[in-house]
């Protein structure tokens, strides 16, 4: 039996190959998941839509997490579509230049659009997938390790991760009653469409691989396979931990 059979899942992140989401969504399908997929724009789509068919998705429709508009109408589609057993959160934005020089630069507004796009999004999405979610279902959201600790270039995303791992526990605490548990994956710097936004990304990602225990930088389908961990019963007693799936990088001291 495979870890996930009969189970039906939303990844909300993908947006090309290289996507952590994509790296969770082919480990997910590995374990006999069913999966529905969401698309920020139309030139994302293009680039979701055959990989979802890839994995024989039959729902694929747009979200902008940023919209409740849109996350009303993701809702919606889902609701037809069928009962949830677990969701991916796997979004994070912020402005180039808050990416870049000094975290005491961000300006009100760079600060607020990414709390807004990478914390407030899985409050927001938690809450529209609020009774879709059956008993024994799982949400699990992406952070980094600069939420913890203060990283170079990383600034107000840090700041937003550190939110973002907050709301993971007061989910966590919310919808324990209901029996729906909420992690999130701390994972090791992968070159991906938003890491290509991160000033110096290539240094973070070499520091990383030589100084994390495994002497090498993670990758998606590692973080895929920790994830079916979290969105399966094998995590059953597990909620609000935030879990690093990242070469041991985090416990190195000097
Ligand atoms: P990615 O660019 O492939 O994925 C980011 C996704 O966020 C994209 O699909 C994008 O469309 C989506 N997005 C942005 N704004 C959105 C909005 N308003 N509404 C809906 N979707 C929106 O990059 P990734 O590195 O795979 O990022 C996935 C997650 O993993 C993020 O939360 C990121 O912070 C986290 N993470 C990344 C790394 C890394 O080194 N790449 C490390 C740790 C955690």
């Amino acid at each position: 039996m495979k870890l996930l059979e009969n189970k039906r899942g939303l990844v909300v992140g993908v947006a090309n190959a290289h996507s952590i989401a994509w790296g969770i969504s082919q480990a997910c399908h590995q374990q006999g998941a069913e999966l529905a997929f969401t698309y920020l724009n139309e030139s994302l789509e293009k680039r979701v839509r055959p990989l979802a068919e890839s994995l024989n998705s039959t729902l694929i429709i747009p979200c902008d997490v940023a919209q409740d508009s849109s996350l009303q109408q993701m809702r919606e589609q889902v609701e037809k579509w069928g009962p949830l057993d677990f969701v991916v959160h796997a979004v994070a934005f912020a402005q180039r230049e808050d990416l870049d020089g000094r975290f005491i630069d961000t300006s009100r507004e760079g600060f607020r659009i990414a709390l807004d796009v990478s914390a407030y999004s899985l409050v927001a999405l938690a809450k529209a997938c609020e009774g879709l979610l059956r008993p024994g279902g799982s949400i699990v959201a992406l952070t980094y390790y600069g939420a913890q600790k203060v990283m170079r270039n990383y600034n107000v995303m840090g700041v937003a991760k550190a939110a973002l791992e907050a709301s993971v526990r007061y989910l966590a605490a919310d919808m324990g009653p209901q029996n729906i548990r909420v992690n999130a994956i701390s994972a090791g710097p992968i070159k991906t469409l938003s890491a290509k936004g991160i000033r110096d990304f290539n240094d973070m990602l070499r520091h990383a691989g030589e100084k994390a225990p495994l002497q090498r930088n993670v990758e998606c389908m590692e973080v895929g396979k920790s994830a079916v961990y979290l969105l399966s019963d094998l995590s059953s007693g597990v909620t609000g931990e935030v879990h690093y799936v990242d070469c041991g990088y985090n416990l190195m001291g000097m």
